[in-house]
């Protein structure tokens, strides 16, 4: 059997996606109609036009219901199966890495954190109520049926604060210990936390791997920098961390 990582921590962003046909929000295919998603994607678009929010959500469901996971999800799945401990952090709210198989395994729902939330769940803007069926989301904007505000999707806009309980999910994996390995895939990693979570998950000892065609705000943070394609890291990237780390732990 090949050798054993002990903590793995893997954060991505929607560039682990592209190759899947789902767009970047800041990349050539990002913009909607005329529309820039960094500015719709926020709570005051919903406030101003809800039914347009709406219809580009609606759209992005399709879309991300006809797509499939691409090497890179499958290759995450082969790397969780290597490791003790596992975590996943995504920026993603499509449900790809969860639909990803390797070996007919997937990852363990509790492996994965979707800290901006799931574009398949929908809340109210007013009251708890909450879902995730999508055939229910009926008309231009669909109506609570508890309270009648509103439904949107359950996501975090750019103008909003992150759910404490997944911020929470992510320390408690970060408090039981440094990781071997951090990857970092496909971000701009604009947000100031996940460069937080990636240098606390290296901690003293680990090393710190982007995996991203461009640079970007995390570039100078790390120790290797892959400017390939995610989809490329597949096949290769387990057995490669798997050896160094036992060539690591030779040492
Ligand atoms: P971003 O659009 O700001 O950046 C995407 C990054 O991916 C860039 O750094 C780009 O160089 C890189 N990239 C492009 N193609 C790649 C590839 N084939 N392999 C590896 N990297 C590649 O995205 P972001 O930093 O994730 O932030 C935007 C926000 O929009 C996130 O909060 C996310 O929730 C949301 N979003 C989600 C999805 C999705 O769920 N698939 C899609 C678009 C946006
Ligand atoms: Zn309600």
């Amino acid at each position: 059997m090949a050798g054993r990582l002990n903590r793995v921590l893997v954060l991505t962003g929607s560039g682990i996606s592209a190759e899947s046909g789902i767009p970047t929000f800041r990349g050539p295919e990002g913009y909607w109609r005329n529309f820039d998603p960094t500015k719709l994607a926020t709570e005051a678009a919903f406030v101003r036009d809800p039914a347009t929010v709406w219809e580009w959500y609606r759209e992005r469901r399709e879309r991300i219901a006809h797509s499939s996971p691409n090497a890179a999800h499958v290759a995450l799945v082969e790397l969780a199966a290597a490791a003790n401990e596992f975590l996943l952090v995504t920026q993603n709210v499509d449900d790809l890495h969860g639909r990803a198989e390797w070996n007919g395994r997937r990852l363990d729902p509790a492996q994965i954190v979707q800290i901006h939330g799931d574009i398949f769940a929908t809340r109210c803007s007013n009251c708890d109520f909450r879902r995730r069926n999508p055939a229910e989301d009926v008309g231009a904007v669909p109506k609570c049926p508890v309270c009648s505000a509103s439904l949107r999707p359950d996501v975090v806009w750019f103008d909003e604060e992150l759910d404490p309980a997944r911020v929470r999910g992510v320390q408690i994996f970060l408090e039981k210990g440094d990781c071997d390995f951090v990857l970092v895939i496909g971000t701009t990693a604009v947000f100031s936390y996940i460069t937080e979570w990636a240098l606390a998950g290296r901690g003293a000892n680990g090393r710190l791997i982007e995996i991203n065609p461009d640079e970007t705000a995390l570039s100078p943070l790390a120790d290797e920098r892959m400017r390939v394609p995610a989809g490329t890291i597949a096949g290769t990237l387990v057995e490669k961390l798997v050896d160094r780390g036992l060539k690591s732990e030779a040492c």
